[in-house]
C-alpha cells in the first residue's frame, strides 16, 4: 500500500479518488473522517489521505494527480461556434446565444 495524495481539504481527497476511480486504479481514503476526531493529533496527522491498494499503480497515479492539479479551474476563456462571442471560462453556456460550451469541446 502506498499513500499518493493528501490534502487538507476533503473535496480535495475525493477528486483525486475520483480520478483513481474513473481509471480502474484501486485506492481508499485514509483518515476520511479525522476532522472531527482531532484531538491530541496534530492538525498534519489527522490530514485525509488516499492510498493505492497496489504500490504498482504508484507511477500512473502520481502522473494523473500532476495533471489533474495543473488542470486550470475553468479560468480559460473560450469562443462560442455559432456566434463568435468571446465567453468567460466559468461561463458553461454562451452569454450571447446560449449555445453550450459542451458542443464545443466534443468537436475539437
Ligand atoms: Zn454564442
Amino acid at each position: 500500500m502506498k499513500k499518493i495524495y493528501w490534502h487538507h481539504e476533503r473535496f480535495r481527497i475525493y477528486q483525486i479518488k475520483q480520478l483513481l476511480d474513473d481509471h480502474q486504479i484501486p485506492n481508499f481514503i485514509k483518515n476520511e473522517f479525522a476532522i472531527g476526531a482531532i484531538g491530541e493529533l496534530s492538525p498534519l496527522d489527522a490530514m485525509p489521505e488516499v492510498w493505492l491498494t497496489d504500490d504498482a499503480w504508484q507511477d500512473k497515479a502520481s502522473k494523473l494527480i500532476d495533471q489533474f492539479n495543473l488542470e486550470p479551474e475553468n479560468t480559460q476563456s473560450w469562443v462560442c461556434d455559432k456566434c463568435h462571442e468571446e465567453n468567460e471560462g466559468s461561463f458553461a453556456l454562451c452569454w450571447n446565444c446560449g449555445n453550450s460550451v459542451s458542443t464545443i469541446a466534443s468537436e475539437n
